[in-house]
C-alpha cells in the first residue's frame, strides 16, 4: 500500500484501497440548511462484506433525498441506523453514482476490479425469506435505499455497495451524465413495464405528468422506445420543445386549465358539473394532441393530490394511473364509479428491482436514454447543490457532481449504438414544485417500533358541548329547516325520528342541494332528501381531541353528543376553535 489517503481527484492505482477516504458527512449535531449540514470529513474508508464492492466514486448524483437527510427531517437517518445496530455516528449520502470497481466481495461474480459502473439504489437483504423464495425485493421488509437509508452514499471517494446493485456504464456518457439517470429512469421503467397485462405496449398512449421534470423526462424516452405514443403535462409552452425532443408526440399547458385539485362533492351538482366541463375539455386537450379520440392506457402520476381525478377520468376503460408520489399532497379524490364501471387500475409503485433497473440500463446503454443532466458541479459545490434544492432554485432535470473525475466532460470512450438527442431547458428553468417527501419514508405498520405519545389536556367534550337539540322530522322541508337555522342562529338540525337522531341537515347539505336548482325546487325538498344520514354521534364523556377527529376524519362541522345513548346537545368545530382563542 503505497499511501494511506489520496487527495480527491487523485485516483490510487486500480484496485488498491486506502485505508482512509474524503466525504462529504453529515453529523447529527449539525443538522439543518445544507450548506452547513454537508461538511468534508476524512473517514475510513469501508469494508465490504462478501456480497458487496467497493467502488471509487467518480461521480454522484444528486437527489432529494439528501435534501432531507442532511435538516435531519423527518427521520433522523443516524439516529435510526444506529438503533439498528451499526455504529457510525454519520451519514455519507448519495443514491446515485458512476465510477470503477476497486474490490469485490468473494461471493461477487457480476463485476470485477476494473469495470465502469453505475449503480441503482434498491438494497435488500439476499438471505430475506421472501427474496429468496424469489418474490419480488422492491416487497422485501429488508429493502433500503442506498445512500439515504443505508450509509456509505456516493458523495466519498469510494462507496459501499452490493454487488446487483451495479450495472454496466454507458461509455459514450461522461462521468457526471451516467451518475444522473439511474434512480429517475429505473423509478420510471418499473412504473411503466412492471404492472403485468396494465404495463405499457406498442401503440398504447400514455399520459405523462412532469414531462420536463427528472421522472417525467424518462418516462417520455421509455415510452417511445416501447413504441407507444406520449403526451406530456408541463407547464409552459417553453418545455414543449424538450419534451417533444425527448420523443412525446405533443404536450398540454396544465396553466390552461383550472379544475385541478380535490373533487368537488359529489352531491354539489353544479360545482361537480364545472368541474366535469373543465376535466372534459382536458379530455379533448388530449384528442386534440394525439389528433385522435384515444384516451391514454397508461397515465404516468406523481402529483397526487391535485391531479388524481383528472388522470382516473382521462384514462382509458380497463386502463391504468400508475403512481409513485405525492407532490402536491396524499389525499387523492377518486370518483370510484369511474374506477370500477371502466375497470381501471390505480397502480401504487416504488423505485424498482435489479432486474427493472438493469432493463431500463439496456436502453440507457443503447443510446436510446438521454440522462437529461441540467446541471453538473464540482466537489466543493456539493452542499451548494443541495442548497439550491432545498430553496427550490435548481434546475429541472438531473444534477450531478464530480468526484474522483478532475474535470466535466471526462470518461466517454464509446459511441452510442444508436444517436442521442440532446435536449436542453429553457434558460432559467427553476422548479415551483412544493419540495418532495423523500423517497422512502417508514411508514407505520401493524406492529409499531415504538408506543405512540400525544398530549392532551383532557378536555372533554361535555364541557363544551351545547346542551338541548333542535331537531325537524324528514318530512319537514328544506324552506321548513332554513327557517329553524336562521331564527335559532344554528348551522345545522338534527332529524328525529321516533325519539332517534337519523341524520342531520346541515348548512353545507342545504347549499349543496340548491346547487344546480332553482331557490324554489330546493325549498320543497324534504329533510330526509338532502340529510346526511347515519347522525354521526359521540358521547358526552368523549375527549375533545378524539371529537374533533371523528369530525375532521369525517370532513363535518358537528356532532350529536348523547348521554346513554340519547341526544343531549351538539358540539361544533366553532365551539372547538372558541376554546383555542380563549
Ligand atoms: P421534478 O424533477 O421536480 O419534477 C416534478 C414535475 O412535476 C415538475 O417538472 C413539474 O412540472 C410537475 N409539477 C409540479 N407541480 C405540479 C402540479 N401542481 N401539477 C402537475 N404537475 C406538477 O421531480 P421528479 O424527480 O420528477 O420527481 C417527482 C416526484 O416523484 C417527487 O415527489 C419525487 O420525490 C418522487 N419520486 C419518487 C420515487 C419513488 O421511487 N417512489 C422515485 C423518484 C422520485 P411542470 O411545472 O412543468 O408541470
Amino acid at each position: 500500500m503505497s499511501k494511506q489517503l489520496y487527495e480527491i481527484g487523485e485516483q490510487p492505482p486500480l484496485g488498491e484501497v486506502p485505508e482512509k477516504m474524503h466525504a462529504w458527512l453529515v453529523r447529527a449535531d449539525r443538522f439543518g440548511k445544507p450548506t452547513e449540514a454537508f461538511q468534508k470529513e476524512v473517514v475510513n474508508t469501508p469494508s465490504i462484506a462478501d456480497d458487496e464492492v467497493l467502488v471509487y466514486v467518480m461521480a454522484a448524483g444528486i437527489n432529494y433525498n439528501n435534501v432531507w437527510a442532511a435538516m435531519g427531517i423527518p427521520v433522523n437517518v443516524i439516529g435510526a441506523r444506529n438503533k439498528n445496530g451499526e455504529p457510525e455516528d454519520f451519514h455519507i449520502g448519495g443514491s446515485d453514482a458512476s465510477g470503477i470497481v476497486y474490490k469485490v466481495g468473494k461471493d461477487v461474480t457480476n463485476v470485477k476490479v476494473g469495470d465502469e459502473v453505475v449503480m441503482h439504489c434498491g438494497t435488500f437483504d439476499r438471505n430475506c425469506s421472501w427474496v429468496k423464495k424469489g418474490g419480488d425485493p422492491m416487497y422485501s421488509p429488508s429493502f433500503k435505499i442506498w445512500g439515504y437509508e443505508t450509509n456509505y452514499g456516493s458523495f466519498a471517494q469510494f462507496t459501499r455497495v452490493q454487488a446487483q446493485q451495479c450495472m454496466p456504464r454507458p461509455k459514450h456518457m461522461n462521468w457526471e451524465e451516467s451518475a444522473a439517470y439511474t434512480l429517475v429512469a429505473a423509478t420510471a421503467w418499473r412504473m411503466l413495464h412492471g404492472w403485468g397485462s396494465s404495463s405499457i405496449k406498442k401503440g398504447d398512449v400514455a399520459l405523462i405528468w412532469g414531462g420536463a421534470g427528472g421522472l417525467g423526462s424518462m418516462a417520455i424516452q421509455i415510452a417511445k422506445a416501447v413504441g407507444a405514443t406520449s403526451v406530456a403535462m408541463v407547464s409552459g409552452e417553453d418545455k414543449f420543445d424538450y419534451c417533444m425532443k425527448l420523443g412525446a408526440k405533443g404536450c398540454i399547458n396544465r396553466n390552461e386549465f383550472d379544475h385541478w385539485g380535490m373533487l368537488p362533492h359529489w352531491k354539489d351538482n353544479a360545482g361537480y358539473a364545472k368541474w366535469l366541463k373543465g376535466v372534459r375539455a382536458f379530455g379533448s386537450k388530449i384528442w386534440e394532441v394525439l389528433g385522435e379520440k384515444r384516451a391514454p392506457n397508461v397515465v404516468f402520476e406523481h402529483p397526487g393530490e391535485t391531479t388524481i381525478p383528472s388522470s382516473i377520468f382521462v384514462c382509458e376503460t380497463g386502463g391504468m394511473v400508475v403512481v409513485c408520489a405525492g407532490t402536491t399532497g396524499y389525499n387523492a379524490t377518486v370518483d370510484l364509479r369511474y374506477l370500477w364501471m371502466r375497470q381501471k387500475r390505480l397502480q401504487g409503485s416504488h423505485f424498482a428491482n435489479t432486474e427493472q433497473s438493469n432493463q431500463m440500463n439496456q436502453l440507457a446503454l443503447s443510446g436510446q436514454l438521454d440522462p437529461c443532466m441540467s446541471r453538473a458541479f464540482t466537489y466543493d459545490e456539493l452542499p451548494i447543490a443541495h442548497q439550491l434544492m432545498a430553496d427550490n432554485k435548481h434546475p429541472h432535470g438531473n444534477m450531478s457532481v464530480l468526484i474522483g473525475a478532475t474535470q466535466f466532460g471526462l470518461g466517454i470512450s464509446g459511441k452510442p449504438a444508436v444517436t442521442v438527442v440532446h435536449p436542453t431547458l429553457p434558460k432559467g428553468d427553476v422548479h415551483t414544485t412544493p419540495h418532495p417527501y423523500p423517497m422512502s419514508e417508514p411508514l407505520p405498520s401493524i406492529e409499531e417500533a415504538e408506543a405512540l405519545t400525544i398530549a392532551d389536556d383532557g378536555t372533554k367534550v361535555r364541557d363544551l358541548m351545547h346542551h338541548g337539540i333542535i331537531s325537524c322530522t324528514p318530512d319537514d322541508t328544506i324552506g321548513a329547516v332554513a327557517k329553524i337555522m336562521v331564527d335559532k342562529e344554528i348551522h345545522a338540525v338534527v332529524v328525529m325520528e321516533q325519539g332517534k337522531a337519523t341524520g342531520v341537515v346541515s348548512q353545507t347539505d342545504m347549499v349543496l342541494a340548491r346547487q344546480g336548482r332553482t331557490p324554489d325546487q330546493a325549498r320543497s325538498m324534504k329533510a330526509s332528501e338532502i340529510m346526511t344520514p347515519g347522525c354521526a354521534t359521540c358521547d358526552a364523556d368523549m375527549l375533545l381531541s378524539d371529537a374533533v377527529s371523528l369530525m375532521t376524519g369525517r370532513r363535518m362541522h358537528r356532532l350529536v353528543v348523547t348521554e346513554k345513548d340519547k341526544p343531549v346537545g351538539v358540539i361544533s368545530m366553532t365551539d372547538v376553535v372558541r376554546k383555542i382563542i380563549g
